[in-house]
């Protein structure tokens, strides 16, 4: 299996190719190409095998082939929620947004607690397509109307586990809610805990289970 064969957009591709990466890794071979049809993913996979690549590949590619339908093209709506459990990793994630996405024209961002909220507003009212986020800071930011997720097409939940052991399950479930048009949901997790496996059939529908 190779990258050129997985069905991502040349833009995201090109990306990867100045990554100097050979081939793709279990989890991006198993998982980009269900993503890339639209169907939820229930993920098992550790830091390290390249799952924040399996699933922001597939995702760029998405999101650059429908374009968006907004009538404000200069609001530029959220249509990608990744939420991830600490200050770290959301910045972790973001690197990889960042680089995979530089020549997708999309624009990435990120909130977490810990520092002003003020701070993060201008950024975010120039608009930004794809978030990366921990869930209580992001649930600050929605109450103070900075942030609607009304137009979240995808919703990713990177380390589902450790956000349940730190107790975001209420800002889970409410940050769910409010993605009222949410289309595909994809949950990566070190292990299928049940409550991870309660929360998924909650919430996504008939989801692929990848195990790496
Ligand atoms: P992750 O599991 O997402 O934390 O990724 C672990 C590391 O693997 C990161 O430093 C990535 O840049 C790198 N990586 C991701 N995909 C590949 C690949 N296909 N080939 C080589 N390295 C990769």
């Amino acid at each position: 299996m190779t990258f050129a064969t997985l069905g991502l957009a040349p833009e995201v591709q090109k990306a990867v190719a100045e990554q100097g990466y050979e081939n793709p890794t279990a989890i991006q071979s198993q998982a980009i190409p269900v993503i890339l049809t639209g169907q939820d993913v229930l993920g098992a996979a550790q830091t390290g095998t390249g799952k924040t690549a399996a699933f922001t590949l597939p995702i760029l590619t998405k999101i650059i082939r429908h374009a968006s339908t907004s009538v404000s093209p200069a609001r530029h709506p959220i249509r990608v929620l990744i939420l991830a459990p600490t200050r770290e990793l959301v910045d972790q994630v973001y690197d990889n947004v960042a680089t995979y996405s530089k020549y997708t024209g999309l624009r990435s961002h990120v909130v977490y607690g810990g520092v002003d909220i003020k701070a993060q507003i201008p950024a975010l009212r120039n608009g930004v397509e794809v978030l990366v986020a921990t869930p209580g800071r992001l649930l600050d930011h929605i109450q103070q109307k900075n942030i609607n997720l009304s137009q979240v097409e995808i919703l990713v939940l990177d380390e589902a586990d450790r956000m349940l052991d730190m107790g975001f399950i209420l800002d889970i479930r409410e940050i769910f809610k409010l993605c009222t048009n949410r289309k595909q949901t994809l949950l990566f997790s070190a292990t299928f805990a049940p409550e991870i496996v309660k929360l998924s059939n909650e919430f996504m529908n008939n989801p692929v289970k990848i195990e790496v």
